[in-house]
């Protein structure tokens, strides 16, 4: 998609601030950060929501790599939250996939 944020910055033709890379997922901090961790992982195909992701592989590969982004940053046993927002209701924004790690504040519920 030419015209999505997000997969530019998977094509490398806008540059964030990389925590993490394979070969299907990158991970990004968030330019408005929520936490003091606030990391965004996205797969690198284009995918617009939850409703769209066809692969059962890939959505189990982004939350075991947001634990794992959470364990390199220290926040394992301290705890952290992962969120992804679907469609208007759900506060989705950006219209390509990502799941959102935050860590480092006491998180609250219902996140309202
Ligand atoms: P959503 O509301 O769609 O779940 O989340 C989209 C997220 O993308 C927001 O937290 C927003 O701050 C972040 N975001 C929007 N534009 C950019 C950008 O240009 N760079 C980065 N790193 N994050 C962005
Ligand atoms: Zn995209």
């Amino acid at each position: 998609m030419s015209d999505c944020l997000f997969c530019k910055m998977a094509g490398g033709e806008i540059k964030p601030d990389v925590v993490y890379e394979d070969e299907q997922l990158l991970a990004f901090r968030d330019i408005h950060p929520q936490a003091p961790l606030h990391v965004l992982i996205i797969p690198k195909r284009h995918v617009a929501n939850l409703n769209d992701l066809d692969d059962a592989l890939l959505g189990g590969l982004m939350l075991q790599t947001a634990a794992k982004i959470a364990g390199q940053f220290g926040y394992a046993e301290s705890g952290y939250r992962t969120v992804f927002n679907c469609n208007g209701d759900g506060g989705q924004t950006v219209h390509h996939l990502h799941l959102h790690l935050l860590a480092g504040r006491q998180m609250h519920w219902p996140p309202g």
